[in-house]
């Protein structure tokens, strides 16, 4: 049986889906593969992006800079959150950033 993802997805991921602070020496997904980075690819099983996120996760675990990895993803707007960065899917980081932006907006107390 095959479970689709539902969410947007792209045919091929390319540099530019992979994580920003990647060219840090330290960072632990430098040279890896842009395809673990990338949000749900083309025709993608559920059980694929499970098994891609989580291969993604744990790098992140083992890296030294996740901390100023999540800071600077965290920083762009919600519609620029794909893939795995600072050990986190897009939906957890989506979250987080409207939290922040309703928490500066006043609207949570
Ligand atoms: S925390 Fe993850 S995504 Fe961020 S630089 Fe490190 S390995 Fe790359």
């Amino acid at each position: 049986m095959h479970l689709h993802v539902i969410s947007p997805a792209q045919n091929a991921p390319s540099e530019a889906d992979r994580p920003v602070l990647r060219l840090v020496d330290t960072a632990a997904c430098a040279g890896t593969s842009p395809e673990l980075w990338a949000g749900p690819i083309d025709g993608e099983t559920l059980m694929d992006w499970r098994a891609r996120t989580a291969t993604a996760t744990t790098i992140c675990a083992s890296c030294p800079i996740r901390t100023r990895c999540l800071a600077t993803e965290l920083a762009r707007p919600v519609d620029q959150q794909h893939g795995v960065r600072g050990g986190m899917t897009a939906a957890a980081r989506r979250r987080l950033v409207r939290l922040g932006t309703a928490v500066r907006g006043g609207w949570v107390a």
